[in-house]
């Protein structure tokens, strides 16, 4: 018999505690949720509490958001990890990429590098010149009294991800990207090295996120290949707008789990909206999560932009 023996998925949801959930995160949750478990798999839930001053360990936005997930109904596998008791474990990683011959430190201020005429990436970062890398090259001793940064050398190479909602994504590494932080100067390690890591650790085969990370998905697939970890597939959902196709607009409250909370008062009509945005059901009615179970069909999402329906 020719039986194919297939892992289970696992999937995950990551969200950084610096603010209360949006209905935007939510959306990322539910179709991470929706994806993992219609397929029989497992989804996990990891706080990227990184950044202690941003995201205090167990802080308020942290327990509402746990109490957000819970009011929808999602339900995690194991424990919740937290990437702020995690650093030793990066630390470990860190220094595999060191011996690689592949870190190098960079004292530059952020005005310094903001001051270049370099093109930016897409979170405003530039692309980084490598002024550090040439001035110790050139034996020319770094600025006193700063504590460095740490950057991870990339090639001149293509990278590309076959995405599942957003196509084929490809970045060259060094003209589009350049050597990038993986631990900043107060020691803290890097968004791009913890998620890498962590997925890589917790056994993660589905990454299902907003399309505004789809830009550092190259960097992440460099850092898996120089730790020798599996590449997970990848799923980057297109931003959610509201039924005029404006973006959801923070400072107005728009899509605040706070306000909609009040207004909705059960997780049905919400998961409904959401539910109709994705394209999973024809009109918003109140749905549960075990409606939308047998519905789930990623092919179906949207591959532009979610729409909330009129008047949600
Ligand atoms: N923590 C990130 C965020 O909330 C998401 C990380 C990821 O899904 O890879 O934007």
């Amino acid at each position: 018999m020719n039986e194919q023996i297939t892992a289970p998925v696992v999937g995950r949801f990551a969200p950084t505690p610096s603010a209360r959930l949006h209905l935007g995160n939510l959306m990322c949750a539910l179709v991470a949720w929706l994806s993992a478990r219609s397929q029989g798999g497992r989804i996990l839930l990891r706080v990227e509490d990184l950044d202690a001053v941003r995201c205090p360990f167990m802080g308020e936005n942290t327990r509402y958001m746990l109490d957000d997930l819970a009011w929808l109904g999602l339900t995690f596998d194991g424990e919740v990890l937290y990437q702020s008791a995690r650093s030793e474990i990066y630390e470990i990683y860190f220094e595999r990429l060191r011996e690689q011959g592949l870190i190098y430190p960079c004292y530059c201020s952020r005005a310094e590098l903001h001051a270049t005429t370099a093109p930016h990436l897409s979170d405003n970062t530039p692309i980084y010149d490598r002024r550090c890398l040439v001035r110790a090259a050139r034996g020319q001793a770094p600025p006193t009294g700063r504590r460095p940064a740490f950057r991870v050398m990339v090639p001149d190479r293509e990278m590309c991800v076959q995405d599942r909602l957003a196509g084929t994504y490809c970045e060259n590494l060094l003209r589009d990207c350049s050597d990038f932080v993986v631990r900043r100067a107060d020691g803290v390690f890097a968004y791009q090295l913890a998620v890498v890591v962590d997925d890589a650790l917790s056994g993660v085969s589905e990454v299902v996120r907003g399309n505004d990370l789809l830009f550092s998905t190259p960097r992440q697939m460099y850092l898996q290949e120089r730790l020798g970890f599996a590449a997970p597939h990848y799923a980057h959902i297109p931003l959610l707008v509201d039924a005029n196709g404006r973006r959801l607009s923070k400072r107005d409250g728009d899509g605040c789990m706070e306000n909609v909370r009040a207004k909705y008062k059960t997780a049905a009509p919400v998961l409904g909206a959401l539910a109709a945005a994705l394209g999973l059901i024809d009109a918003p009615e109140s749905v549960t999560l075990a409606d939308l179970l047998p519905l789930f069909d990623a092919q179906k999402l949207p591959r532009d932009t979610v729409k909330l329906p009129d008047g949600f």
